[in-house]
């Protein structure tokens, strides 16, 4: 990956100092921008007025303790940042704002970034290639987004469209275990052995349509690997729960346990 950013050693220490002091404390958002920004959310859509209250103090803490830079001259502005933010502490509500705790930067690119990949082939010899991108969680490090696909957008009638910081943020949730392999930290008396016979036997059968050339119920990237998985399950969870609960309903009992709420039944009080 290439960007712009520069940061000498003392401003690291600075910045360290900052968060350390900064912990706990929330930066006011202007009220304006926050309504704006929860119209303009279909993540927020349906949420009860106490639930946007908590999201807006997770929102103000986490722009309080994270850094954001701008690639490729992206000025980053107040409401980009409170729009990554407010989608970001979504995945928190209930779930705890410790939760994403392994993301202390984001940088911004204005669109679609190009990121160097490299690959084995069959032969052990190591290739070396491009790929173009729309958010990467850098595994210990920073989150990267496409401005132009992270922004606040609608589609068509009811249609799922994915969501690339809830995508990039489930990584980190994920990566809390020190791998990203779709298990991420279960809550207390969450059972792993439950967790991973939902989630496996869904990527199996997600895969096996997918070599099949049949057409899936989420998401195909989802079949990249199980943490790919986990992060399109998460987006889907959110979005389109209804859909995740009528094809993988073990994974999304998971989800429900694991984020401490139940989207697909909202309407019907559930
Ligand atoms: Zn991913």
């Amino acid at each position: 990956m290439r960007s712009s950013m520069r940061s000498s050693g003392r401003a690291t220490i600075r910045r360290r100092l900052a968060r350390w002091i900064g912990a706990g404390r929330r930066e006011p958002i202007a009220e304006p921008l926050w309504r704006r920004v929860v119209t303009e959310l279909p993540l927020y859509d349906g949420l009860t007025g106490d639930d946007v209250a908590r999201l807006r103090d997770l929102t103000g803490r986490f722009l309080a303790e994270k850094r954001f830079f701008g690639a490729h001259d992206l000025e980053v502005t107040d409401y980009m940042r409170l729009v990554v933010a407010a989608q970001a502490c979504r995945l928190a509500l209930r779930l705890g704002y410790e939760y994403l705790r392994a993301c202390r930067t984001i940088i911004l690119y204005p669109e679609g970034f190009v990121a160097e990949r490299e690959s084995l082939d069959e032969d052990g010899i190591l290739h070396t290639g491009y790929e173009e991108l729309d958010g990467e969680a850098m595994y210990g490090g920073a989150v990267v987004l496409a401005w132009e696909e992270a922004r606040p957008w609608r589609g068509d009638d009811d249609a799922f469209v994915g969501n690339v910081v809830l995508h990039e943020f489930a990584h980190k949730i994920d990566e809390l275990t020190g791998d990203h392999n779709g298990l991420p930290p279960l809550r207390r008396g969450m059972s792993v052995r439950t967790w991973s016979s939902a989630f496996s036997t869904a990527y199996d059968d997600l895969c096996a349509a997918v070599d099949a050339e049949e057409e899936t119920p989420i998401d195909e990237y989802a079949a990249a690997d199980p943490a790919e998985f986990f992060s399109v399950s998460v987006e889907t969870f959110f979005l389109a729960p209804r859909l995740l609960e009528w094809a993988y309903p073990e994974v999304y009992a998971c989800l429900a346990e694991f984020f401490d709420e139940d989207p697909a039944h909202i309407e019907e009080g559930a």
